[in-house]
């Protein structure tokens, strides 16, 4: 299994996996940048419980980067992005894996790695994109166009993946795209990053009218006054931003392709234009950057808290699990996108 140490060394080239039954109080060094200690003293008995119950359940828990940075710098196991959580999912042997992001990670979690208990701490953590569209709209697209092949952004539900041929991430989509050889794809269903990769490809592709409820936020304008108050500012934008937002970034690129750019760069001022607390989970590896927060909030991921991830280990709540006949189609549509990361 992959620990916290590796996956943060891909994503944020920096971290270190807490040692077992290290105590919590010792963790605040590697957050104290971007935790004030009258927070902290409301995380610590949460953290020392979250880490015993860690060992007493055998679990591993997954962190996405838009989690708050006490989750995501302390009681995690592993980080990441979405491709890197998927990919680590299913090496896990552990008996239990918490997975701490949206719903739709834990579905891919539990797709990568059945026999695994996943548990999701509340299972309100839904996505904007994800609930943009359904298995019914898939089948009606694929009927307007026939033997169109249907790659699919992995927020998205199971039940959309098993329509699907192939899915992909923001950080693989034109290489996913490009993988299949014809000269049209269905792109599901973010709308932005459709136009950001047909930017980038020669493949013709038919979009949804999906958005991220956070990156659809941001506008030229934020990025033209960041710049104003901020000279020499360097601007990183996500791709499921609107495509005149990309274009007025210095660079545009996944959540692990902004902290890779980060960790190797080390720009002196950085904005980063995406989910909030990504900017303090890069800050926390790279403390000589400063970092401008333009800051959008993604209400779900924030629905995930440390009181609730203690409650999921002691309950075992909530399971996530997925029908066996969606999930064997769904599977292969995951297994395909990291079959292709794997031909690099
Ligand atoms: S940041 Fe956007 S894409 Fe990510 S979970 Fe939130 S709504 Fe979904």
């Amino acid at each position: 299994m992959s620990t916290h140490a590796d996956a943060m060394h891909a994503v944020t080239g920096a971290g270190l996996r807490p040692a077992p039954g290290r105590r919590a109080a010792e963790l605040y060094e590697r957050v104290r940048r971007v935790v004030p200690p009258i927070e902290w003293a409301v995380y610590e008995p949460d953290i020392e419980a979250i880490l015993r119950l860690k060992e007493q359940r055998n679990a591993v828990v997954l962190a996405h980067n838009y989690q708050t940075p006490e989750i995501f710098n302390t009681i995690a196991d592993i980080v990441g992005d979405s491709l890197a959580l998927a990919r680590e999912a299913a090496q896990v042997d552990a008996d239990v894996i918490v997975l701490c992001g949206v719903h739709f990670m834990a579905e891919t979690a539990k797709l990568m790695n059945p026999a695994r208990t996943v548990l999701i701490p509340d299972l309100r953590a839904g996505c904007s994109l994800a609930e943009s569209i359904t298995g019914a709209d898939v089948r009606a697209l694929k009927a307007r166009h026939p033997g169109v092949p249907v790659v699919t952004y992995v927020n998205t539900s199971a039940e959309v993946k098993a329509e699907s041929d192939i899915c992909c991430t923001s950080g693989n989509a034109v290489e996913v795209v490009e993988s299949l050889g014809v000269e049209r794809v269905i792109f599901l269903p973010d709308e932005y990053l459709a136009k950001n990769v047909a930017a980038q490809t020669d493949v013709g592709i038919i979009s949804w009218q999906g958005k991220c409820e956070v990156h659809e936020r941001f506008t030229t304008a934020d990025i033209a006054t960041l710049r104003r108050d901020h000279p020499g500012i360097t601007v990183l934008a996500h791709p499921e931003c609107d495509r005149e937002v990309v274009e007025s970034a210095d660079f545009a690129g996944s959540t692990a392709a902004m902290a890779r750019y980060v960790a190797e760069r080390q720009p002196s001022r950085v904005a980063l234009i995406t989910e909030c607390s990504m900017s303090d989970n890069v800050a926390v590896a790279n403390p000589a950057v400063e970092f401008v927060r333009p800051c959008n909030l993604c209400p779900h991921m924030k629905r995930i808290t440390l009181p609730k991830i203690r409650r999921s280990l002691e309950t075992m709540s909530h399971e996530v699990t997925v029908p066996a006949e969606v999930a064997e189609r769904a599977r292969l549509a995951v297994e395909r996108m990291v079959a292709v990361g794997r031909a690099r």
